[in-house]
């Protein structure tokens, strides 16, 4: 998704060098690159939050989950890149003044997607939110200072966070309340943010949101039980998918953000979660026969996603680009990195 230049970038006369040629292509033209790149879909400055929720395929993402897959929607890109006005839309400030209803992003739109079925469906829905800083797993949603949670692995859970909180919800307004209420400025301590040279909203930690959606249809049947949300084999084993938005740390190399002190142990530990999850992906975009070894552990990061990114899950990365000359170097990063996403292939 290539973001419009924002008021500051035009009033400095950058330039725009990221053109979608339609057909799923996005051209980078500037001095000494010319690149095309192909990818299922390609949405330039024009485009509406509703057109990159229909036509990005996250509608089907939610259906998806909705029958008990595992559905990770992840925004990668540069900070200022446009992440987590993809997710979120514009998030108000200071004053909670709603967000027109054009501008809600796909957390919402996928909240009320899945809310509508839920009536008709009996799902039972519930979010949980986690943080991850400087390396360390955060329960967004807990009451309290920020405590690290431990990241443990099962046979039959696989890389699951201790202790973590599990909030059931019924109506979009409760959800949305959940979000708003992190990531508000009431919540700023707890999602960090800190001034940085290349924006001071930067966001340098990673947040995943997860909707557990369980079928409700289990607690009709009494020995299954309710609650405990543990799966029965079975042909009347309840269905339970997962739908995850994750708002990726901005991809900016340190260098150029003029990090120093505690700020780059915090840019340190964001590269080595995306560095890791860079190469995962470079592994899964092999050819089975030629994969090695898939590095999962190396961060929490990957960890929490290996289960979305390998075998069984279903992923969808939105790479969000800035249109400007300035960003050139950042805008080929991602495009390259979403490049080699686009060949990982899963089997759900
Ligand atoms: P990131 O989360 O990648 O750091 P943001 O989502 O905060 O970036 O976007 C940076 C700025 O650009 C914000 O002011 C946001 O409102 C604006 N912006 C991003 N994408 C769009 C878009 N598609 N249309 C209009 N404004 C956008
Ligand atoms: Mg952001």
């Amino acid at each position: 998704r290539v973001r419009p230049l924002t008021c500051a970038e035009t009033r400095r006369g950058d330039r725009q060098v990221v053109h979608s040629l339609g057909d799923g292509t996005v051209h980078v033209s500037a001095a000494r690159h010319e690149a095309t790149f192909g990818f299922s879909a390609v949405f330039d400055a024009g485009a509406s939050q509703e057109a990159v929720f229909e036509g990005s395929g996250v509608r089907q993402l939610v259906e998806l989950a909705m029958d008990g897959f595992s559905c990770t929607v992840f925004a990668f890109g540069q900070t200022g890149s446009g992440k987590t006005y993809t997710l979120m839309g514009p998030l108000t400030q200071g004053e909670t003044q709603p967000v027109a209803p054009g501008l809600l992003g796909l957390m919402q739109r996928s909240f009320s997607c899945l809310l509508e079925q839920s009536r008709s469906s009996e799902l039972a829905l519930s979010a949980s939110y986690l943080e991850i800083y400087n390396e360390q797993v955060r329960d967004l949603l807990s009451p309290g200072p920020p405590r690290a949670l431990p990241l443990r692995w099962s046979k039959t859970r696989g890389f699951y966070v201790e202790n973590q909180l599990n909030v059931d919800f019924e109506s979009v307004e409760a959800i949305t309340e959940l979000l708003l209420q992190v990531s508000s400025l009431a919540g700023a301590q707890r999602r960090r943010t800190s001034a940085h040279a290349l924006n001071k909203h930067s966001s340098r930690s990673h947040a995943l949101l997860t909707i557990h959606i369980r079928s409700r249809a289990v607690s009709t049947h009494p020995a299954l039980g309710g609650g405990s949300g543990a799966l029965c084999g079975g042909a009347n084993s309840p269905r339970q998918g997962t739908l995850c938005f994750v708002d990726l740390a901005g991809s900016e190399r340190v260098k150029e953000t003029g990090s120093s002190g505690e700020l780059s142990v915090e840019a340190n530990s964001i590269n080595r979660s995306l560095l890791a999850l860079g190469h995962c992906i470079s592994q899964l975009a092999k050819p089975r026969g030629k994969r090695t070894h898939v590095p999962y552990r190396d961060s929490k990061l990957t960890r929490l996603l290996a289960r979305s990114l390998g075998g069984a899950g279903i992923a969808l990365m939105v790479a969000c680009v800035s249109p400007s000359s300035r960003c050139l170097s950042e805008t080929l990063s991602t495009l390259h990195y979403a490049s080699r996403a686009r060949r990982v292939t899963s089997r759900p």
